[in-house]
């Protein structure tokens, strides 16, 4: 009985092993894009409403006169 809960905790670690393995390698893939990327104001950074103070990622953010803006009540356009 003993032997076989050792071959099935065996062949659990190894398939463990299998298959965590490519998904850190995957992760740190990842990772390494995003650092890659890292340079560059145009990335998605979170900027402040100049009128309300709402953060908002600089991808939505409305800019209106060198200043951000949550939306465009706030940017007062239409
Ligand atoms: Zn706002």
């Amino acid at each position: 009985m003993l032997k076989i809960i050792l071959t099935v905790a065996v062949i659990a670690a190894v398939y463990f092993f299998l298959i965590k393995k490519p998904a850190v390698e995957k992760k740190r893939r990842n990772r390494a894009e995003a650092e890659a990327k890292k340079p560059g104001l145009d990335e998605d950074i979170m900027v402040e409403c100049e009128k309300c103070g709402t953060f908002v990622s600089s991808k939505e953010a409305i800019i209106v006169g060198g200043k951000y803006y949550c939306s465009k009540s706030c940017a007062g356009v239409k």
